[in-house]
């Protein structure tokens, strides 16, 4: 039957490899099938594509788009099967872009008055693609000895309550959740531990509320899911009918200690594959 992996970044956003070796790396792990998911852009996913062809691994394209939500909790949305040359997505990802970059110049902006010296462009350098997040600055803090690590970047500067924070421009879950499915795709929430809600009862109003504006899918393993979380998810998505996803979020050296293939010691089977793509062809 064999393992996949659902979620997972290349250098098209905030991950270190890029997408053709992402896909060579999740062969080494052996897994049969791939989809790639950065940060609000499917840039690399035509070179995904082409080398998971070469080397008969199956290939979903896919994507994780930044929703707006109450902090501390973030809510980010799977697009499964999405058709990269949608005009309803080419036009999100360009303004989720556009926010990205307004915010990174605040940041660092910030950054400076605090005399941590570092510029936009050093940030654009170490990025690969043009969605450039928090993690490429917190490469460019650790490079240049100002933290001792991407942790220690977003603890100090760049997380909520860090003295850099800024929120970016993103849309609402019913505007990501309706572009998907205008892009042909199957939306997906993902880690919804990242949610950080209070209790159960909390999520799955949540979880309801994004069902009732179209959400077909859950994730229910992640790098971030403990066993007790694998549960709740699992019943959520009995409860509400929704497919089950699961992947490592792998982002290479930016998220050091989390390999493809796995997600917390857990692998995603493949069978969860097979129903996600039989969803989107139909
Ligand atoms: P951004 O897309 O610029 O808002 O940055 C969010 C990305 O930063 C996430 O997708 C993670 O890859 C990473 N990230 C967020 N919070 C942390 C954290 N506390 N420590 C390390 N990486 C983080
Ligand atoms: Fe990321
Ligand atoms: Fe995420
Ligand atoms: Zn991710």
């Amino acid at each position: 039957m064999g393992y996949v992996d659902l979620h997972c970044h290349s250098t098209a956003s905030d991950g270190t490899l890029a997408p053709a070796d992402v896909v060579r790396a999740a062969q080494e792990s052996n897994v049969t099938a791939l989809s790639l998911t950065d940060h609000d852009t499917v840039a690399g996913v035509a070179d995904a594509a082409s080398v998971a062809a070469s080397l008969g691994i199956e290939f979903l394209p896919g994507i994780e788009i930044s929703c707006r939500y109450p902090k501390p909790g973030t809510l980010h949305l799977l697009g499964y099967g999405v058709d990269p040359g949608s005009a309803a997505l080419g036009e999100l990802t360009r303004k989720l872009i556009r926010g990205r970059d307004e915010r990174n110049v605040r940041i660092v902006a910030a950054l400076q008055e605090q005399n941590v010296a570092i510029t936009v462009e050093e940030v654009e350098n170490v990025a690969g693609g043009d969605v450039i997040g928090r993690p490429h600055i917190a490469q460019v803090l650790v490079s240049k000895g100002y933290v001792n690590s991407i942790k220690q970047a977003f603890n100090k500067y760049l997380a909520p309550g860090g003295s850099a924070y800024f929120d970016k421009e993103v849309f609402s879950p019913a505007d990501a959740i309706q572009t998907v499915l205008d892009a042909g795709g199957v939306p997906v929430l993902a880690h919804p531990v990242q949610l950080r809600c209070e209790n159960s009862a909390q999520l799955a109003t949540v979880v309801k509320n994004l069902v009732d504006l179209g959400l077909q899918g859950i994730e229910v393993i992640h790098s971030d899911h403990s066993p007790q979380d694998i549960d709740q998810m699992t019943d959520l998505a009995r409860r509400y009918h929704l497919l089950k996803t699961g992947g490592s979020d792998f982002h290479g050296g930016n998220k050091p200690g989390i390999a493809l293939g796995s997600a917390n010691g857990r692998r995603v089977p493949r069978e969860w594959f097979e129903t996600l793509r039989a969803r989107v062809k139909r």
